[in-house]
């Protein structure tokens, strides 16, 4: 679920409230955006892929908030790993880093278990 988007960091492209698939951003005149609806968020980590400035956090937990510190995160290294670890944009091509999707563990558990649960009710 998106957590944090990090003002410092942000340029205010507002390419995450373009690419958002669920409406979850607000933007905002000459400042960074808001997460307005952050209870919409799907997890998709489309965000953090398009932030060129690795100024997202998107946490792994698809349920429920998860409480982030910005300061230990900006000191964490973890802004941006999802989208070097996918290879995406100036990682593209990089043999260390091919779409490892780490991240979507939890993401893939719950689709997982809402996908059985869902086709033992249906089939007979
Ligand atoms: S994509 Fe990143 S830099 Fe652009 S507005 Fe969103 S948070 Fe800011
Ligand atoms: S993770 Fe996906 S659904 Fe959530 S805010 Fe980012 S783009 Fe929107």
């Amino acid at each position: 679920m998106i957590e944090l988007v990090i003002a410092e960091r942000c340029v205010e492209c507002n390419l995450c409230v373009k690419v958002c698939p669920t409406d979850v951003f607000d933007s905002v005149p000459g400042g960074p955006p808001v997460i307005a609806r952050q209870q919409d968020c799907q997890t998709c980590f489309m965000c953090e892929l398009y932030c060129d400035a690795d100024a997202l956090y998107v946490a792994p937990d698809c349920n429920r908030p998860t409480p982030v510190d910005e300061k230990a995160l900006l000191a964490s290294g973890l802004l941006g790993r999802y989208r070097r670890d996918s290879g995406w944009a100036e990682w593209s091509g990089d043999p260390r880093y091919t779409n490892e999707h780490w991240r979507m563990e939890h993401v893939f558990a719950v689709a997982r278990a809402v996908g059985e649960t869902t086709s033992k009710e249906t089939v007979p």
